[in-house]
């Protein structure tokens, strides 16, 4: 079997396509030893740390074949051609059939799935981990001001829904009690597909064609989440009580400027009525700091957003102008303001966790271990709050779902203890 190394900066979803790229290449007769370097480029700073890591992969191993992947591989593609020590510059869309672009194709062992979807049956696939990653959505159409993504992953395009359900009903068979559906673009699954497909119909197929008990959807667009989608999030149990919302901006002007599809009253009241029906949904969502034309009280439309639609799972983004978008040619904000409008909204972020655990204090949930180190394990409850419990009975299983009530807070994490 080839020996394969995967390092993978950015998003789930390259974390996802990282463990299709390493199984594909481990099931192959080769003698050659592989590196792959699945990189980001969503920001500057994310690009920048790409090639710092490519470099350091080609000076630490001499002998190996490597082969760079990614958003990185598109926005950086000369600069890895120009690399000495690099076996392969590939494309996201090159992903899925890396063997053939990398020419292992006669020295097959073992044959996997046609499309871009294999048999999940794989051991490597997600291996001990608490949860699998099904990816059901790539690309982009929405082309927003300062992103990159639809010039790195190419138009959207939906995975096949009987595709989707072989999949899951594998995830299933190989013990996996919890699948995050992935997309770049999930809510706009299924558009590419037919009519009557979309985000909340391949749910609800899903639910109703296979024994999961837990099903989460990675990341989504507040434009996505229609009266139906809401109605099934409140009402099914079995869909996990957290979402991450790609909201970006929590002021109306900034949105128009970026093309999002929404406002930011959607948003409050999308969060509200969710939180009405649904008392246990915790809300993460991604912020950019900093975009072009911003002012102060711009700025302080996002922060009273924060508290407005009870986001509790903050990522900020300092905002870093990407070639090729219409906001790199807008007149930039001074970096020194970027970074401290970054520095307040993360400090944001833990007001707004530490006001999450006061609500939480005493109550009870459920939750799954996902490790266990010294005296501690570690896991993430249904709402995706990481929480550990400090000297657990030596029954514990990893993976395994237990009742734990919230009677501390450290540093973002939860302090539990098991009931
Ligand atoms: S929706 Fe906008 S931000 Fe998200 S991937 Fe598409 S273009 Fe980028």
């Amino acid at each position: 079997m080839a020996t394969v190394k995967v390092i993978t900066l950015g998003c789930r979803f390259n974390f996802y396509e990282s463990e299709i790229m390493k199984s594909k290449i481990a099931s192959h007769c080769s003698d050659n030893e592989f590196v792959v370097v699945n990189t980001c480029s969503v920001t500057h700073e994310a690009e920048r740390q790409s090639r710092q890591a490519v470099r350091k992969v080609i000076k630490e191993n001499k002998s190996a074949k490597i082969i760079v992947t990614g958003c990185a591989a598109k926005t950086s593609q000369r600069y890895f051609e120009d690399l000495d020590g690099i076996f392969k510059v590939l494309q996201n869309n090159g992903k899925n059939d890396i063997t053939e672009h990398i020419d292992l194709l006669d020295q097959k062992c073992a044959k996997y799935g046609e499309n871009a979807f294999i048999e999940t049956n794989s051991p490597l696939f997600f291996t001990g981990k608490a949860r699998a990653f099904l990816q059901i959505q790539n690309g982009c159409d929405n082309f927003c001001t300062y992103c990159v993504v639809p010039f790195t992953r190419g138009r959207s395009k939906s995975l096949p829904v009987d595709i989707v359900l072989k999949n899951i009903s594998q995830f299933v068979t190989s013990g996996f009690d919890e699948i995050v559906l992935s997309g770049i673009d999930i809510a706009s699954y299924g558009r590419d597909l037919g009519e009557d497909i979309n985000l909340c119909s391949i749910i609800k197929k899903i639910l109703k064609n296979s024994p999961v008990r837990r099903l989460r959807i990675s990341s989504i667009d507040p434009s996505g989440i229609n009266d139906e989608l809401l109605g099934l999030l409140v009402s099914e149990n079995r869909v996990m009580p957290h979402l991450h919302l790609s909201i970006q901006s929590g002021d109306n002007s900034v949105l128009r400027v970026m093309r999002r599809k929404y406002n930011r009253e959607k948003i409050i009241e999308v969060c509200n009525r969710i939180l009405e029906q649904r008392s246990d949904v915790v809300f993460g969502a991604d912020l950019i700091a900093g975009f072009p034309a911003e002012t102060d009280n711009m700025f302080a439309n996002t922060l009273k957003l924060v508290d407005e639609a009870n986001l509790s799972l903050l990522h900020v983004f300092p905002y870093s102008p990407r070639s090729r978008t219409i906001a790199a040619n807008m007149v930039q904000i001074p970096r020194e303001v970027i970074l401290e409008r970054a520095k307040v909204l993360r400090q944001k972020t833990k007001e707004a966790k530490l006001k999450l655990f006061q609500h939480l204090l005493n109550k009870t949930t459920f939750g799954v271990i996902e490790k266990l180190k010294n005296e501690y394990i570690y896991g993430k409850t249904h709402s995706f709050l990481p929480f550990k419990i400090h000297n657990p009975p030596n029954e514990i299983v990893k993976n395994n779902v237990y009742h734990i009530k919230i009677v501390g807070f450290d540093e973002g994490t939860f302090i539990a203890e098991l009931i």
